[in-house]
């Protein structure tokens, strides 16, 4: 089968690998970027598959895709013989002793939510400096199993890197896609015909998807060899929260905010101030730490903040992955190829 994908982001990616493990298709992948430009959300996230923390603000179906998609995770990363960009060993919540009452409300709204979260353990101060012994400060705090992360920017190049060398697939670089029709892409008037075609345009499906609404999110890149943290943690706080994600070489992402704003420019003062301070005060090691870059990128999301796959004659259009791209691509992706296959039965 001859299959044409706009947008080759996260889900275009995951949905081009997902058909090569399968075989038998040849993918064209169009995306008005260069394959390793920063224009897709999935190159600007933090790659947490928070499961269980992201349930605070998200319905609880996004649990049951989450643990799916950390089951597909590994297989798609030996794919591309990444299997080390990939980490499951739980992660951290804590707050300060003066907002301790945050994070007990965090967690009974994630137990309002599924079973399984009663199964998230308290962590005293010795319990987390067991886990990670730079947050000894720190008196209270949970340990959230099963989460991860998905090293986002080594998949994003390496993703690059395997798709534009394999024989099966063609990549356009730069090519807008204008529009989707069944089997059919439209660039600048002129039609592809595919036996099957997929919207996978992230916000920029916004003229067919008008509901389709972009979030911002800034994030910091530190350095610093005077901070030893291993796993995602996450800081709550009355005004704002923020994730600190390990990276190698003694970097850290720290994010996010979240803005109802589809402007991309860099990062402003506010967000600025209010990510450095609340880092600083998470582990003062963080102080002489070398700020590497900022990068900003928005979220496509929907007005529910679910995702949608809405499926057409040889067509499917996949979007609205909001904050939980890495933790919900992969499963989305095999939700949407099983439901196009049996209407293809039909
Ligand atoms: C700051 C930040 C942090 C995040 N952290 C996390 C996290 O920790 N965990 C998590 O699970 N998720 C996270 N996310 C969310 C995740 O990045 C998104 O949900 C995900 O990238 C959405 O995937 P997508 O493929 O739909 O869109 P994108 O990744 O944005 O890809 C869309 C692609 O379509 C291309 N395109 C657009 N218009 C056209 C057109 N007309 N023609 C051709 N190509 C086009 C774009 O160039 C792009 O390559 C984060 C997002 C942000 C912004």
């Amino acid at each position: 089968m001859n299959i044409g994908i706009a947008g080759a982001g996260l889900i275009g990616r995951v949905l081009a690998l997902n058909l090569l493990q399968k075989g038998g298709y040849h993918i064209t992948l169009f995306d008005s970027d260069t394959a390793y430009g920063e224009e897709p959300a999935g190159i600007t996230a933090a790659g947490m598959l928070a499961v269980f923390a992201e349930l605070e603000s998200a319905e609880s179906i996004i649990f049951d895709i989450g643990q799916r998609s950390i089951e597909l995770w590994p297989g798609i990363l030996d794919q591309l013989r990444i299997s080390e960009s990939f980490q499951q060993e739980g992660s951290i919540i804590t707050a300060h002793p003066q907002d301790v009452t945050e994070l007990d409300h965090f967690i009974a709204s994630l137990q309002a939510k599924v079973p399984e979260a009663a199964k998230i353990e308290m962590l005293n101060r010795e319990q987390i400096a067991a886990l990670e012994p730079d947050l000894d400060q720190h008196h209270k705090g949970f340990y959230l199993p099963h989460e991860g992360q998905v090293d986002a920017q080594v998949f994003m190049k390496t993703s690059a890197d395997y798709l534009l060398a394999h024989p099966d697939v063609t990549w356009h670089e730069g090519i807008r896609v204008d529009r989707l029709e069944t089997g059919t892409l439209v660039v600048a008037e002129e039609q592809y015909h595919y036996d099957w075609v997929f919207d996978c345009r992230g916000l920029g499906a916004q003229v067919e998807m008008p509901d389709l609404r972009g979030v911002r999110g800034e994030v910091f890149w530190l350095e610093t060899p005077e901070v030893k943290i291993t796993r995602p943690t996450r800081m709550l706080h009355p005004r704002y929260k923020i994730y600190i994600v390990p990276r190698p070489h003694n970097r850290y992402i720290i994010g996010a905010t979240e803005i109802e704003s589809e402007d991309k420019s860099p990062m402003s003062v506010r967000s600025s101030l209010e990510l450095l301070s609340a880092v600083y005060s998470m582990h003062s090691g963080f102080a002489e730490a070398r700020i590497l870059k900022t990068t900003t990128n928005c979220r496509p999301a929907f007005k529910d903040n679910l995702p949608r796959i809405e499926q057409g004659e040889k067509i499917t259009r996949i979007n609205g992955l909001y904050r939980h791209g890495y933790l919900m691509a992969p499963a989305i992706v095999e939700q949407a190829l099983n439901e196009g296959i049996r209407r293809k039965k039909r």
